[in-house]
């Protein structure tokens, strides 16, 4: 059981700051995701918990031992990498042994874990195969199955699941999420892919240019962003970014958007603090603007505008409208009959809004002044 701490850790490449300043912890038993675009610095943290890389500043901590300089060897870590990495002229049961194999284990002892494994992952019946003769997620599964079977004390996994098809992929990532729940050994996992990091994860790292923007839950994350990178990064079709103008009184803030004005009103009002007079940007998720005749009944707020494009997915359809000199996008129902050039009415509720400073990106809304009662116990210190 192990709880790991990053401590002000940075790591440089000559000039190239690949990650900077990350402070944060894996809880013990937890799945954490990092997630974000190429070259963020995903791959450089994952490294330096596996030894494979030292920090050049800060400390790394497992426990309340300082692994820092700690030899990968020494860490008691398994990772699993995005190429598989098996030995191609070994069977699928030397495959999974040769871990126990280099550490003496007793050839009894290897049998039953090998058995246990291979149960557990269904790979019985293709023990005596050669990696060539199996499929991409057979292959996978033998990556999972070595990594598990040398019992660790955390695991790493590096964009596992980035070589499968996407049916694949979606039944990959439920049966490792599934594994490391009912294994309960605390879990690193390195993706691109929000939907990967909205699925599996306890808790998700966003980060970009080598600095952790944001680590919460996954509901945190997409209800509660601190800024516009974490809103349009997580959820899909991306959140709309739309420009405004804060409006009103400090006690009644209100913003002018595409030509109308719109009260902020409840908990948001309170939470929301910038000067009247600014210019700020205002995100609203797709899933949150709705065409008027199928809306929730606390949507009162409303938008006219001109359709742009229909993407009908089947089970919901995603139209976008311009509205004045702003386009955003919106959900409407399944095969909703609506074509380019038809005017909608749009409805909203000022309650799903955010709101970002046009800079910086950073949220307006104070997180802290808003209930939390969706925000799971261990979060809220
Ligand atoms: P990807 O998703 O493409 O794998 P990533 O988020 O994992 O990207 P890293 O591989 O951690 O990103 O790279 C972070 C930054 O550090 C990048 O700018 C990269 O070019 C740089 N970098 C990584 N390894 C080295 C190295 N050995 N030497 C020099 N620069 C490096």
């Amino acid at each position: 059981m192990t709880t790991v701490r990053f401590d002000q850790v940075s790591k440089l490449y000559g000039d190239t700051v690949a990650v900077q300043g990350l402070n944060f912890e894996v809880n013990d038993g937890e799945f954490l995701v990092m997630v974000g675009p190429s070259g963020c610095g995903k791959t450089t943290t994952l490294r330096m918990l596996a030894g494979l890389e030292t920090p050049s500043y800060g400390r790394l901590w497992f426990d309340d031992k300082d692994m820092t300089l700690t030899p990968p060897g020494k860490r008691g870590i398994a990772m699993v990498f995005q190429s598989y990495a098996l030995y191609p002229h070994l069977s699928v049961y030397r495959n999974l042994s040769f871990g126990l194999e280099i550490r003496h284990e007793s050839k009894h002892d290897r049998d039953q874990r090998v058995r246990r494994v291979s149960d557990m992952l269904g790979l019985t019946k293709l023990l005596d195969r050669k990696p060539s003769a199996l499929s991409g997620g057979q292959r996978q599964r033998i990556a999972l199955g070595r990594a598990m079977i040398t019992e660790p004390r955390l695991f790493l996994l590096d964009e596992p699941l980035s070589n499968l098809d996407a049916a694949l992929r979606t039944q990959m990532r439920l049966e490792i999420a599934e594994m490391q729940r009912r294994l309960g050994v605390p879990t690193v996992y390195v993706t691109h892919d929000q939907v990967e990091a909205m699925t599996m994860g306890h808790r998700i790292a966003v980060f970009s240019h080598g600095k952790m923007l944001q680590i919460g839950t996954p509901e945190q994350l997409y209800r509660r962003p601190m800024n516009r990178e974490v809103a349009t990064f997580i959820g899909s079709p991306k959140m709309n970014i739309l420009s405004a103008d804060v409006v009103g009184s400090a006690d009644a803030p209100a913003f002018n958007l595409c030509g109308s004005t719109y009260a902020l009103d409840g908990a948001k009002a309170q939470a929301f603090n910038a000067p009247r007079g600014r210019k700020v940007h205002i995100g609203i998720r797709p899933q949150e603007i709705h065409w008027v005749q199928d809306s929730p009944g606390r949507c009162a707020s409303r938008l006219k505008g001109q359709v742009l494009s229909v993407e009908p997915t089947g089970a919901e359809t995603y139209v976008t409208v311009m509205c004045g000199t702003e386009s955003l996008t919106a959900r409407f129902p399944s095969f909703a009959p609506v074509a380019e050039g038809d005017i909608v009415e749009l409805a909203f509720d000022t309650e799903d809004l955010h709101i970002f400073d046009i800079e910086s990106g950073a949220s307006l809304i104070d997180e802290r002044a808003l209930a939390l009662e969706s925000v799971p116990a261990l979060m809220r210190a």
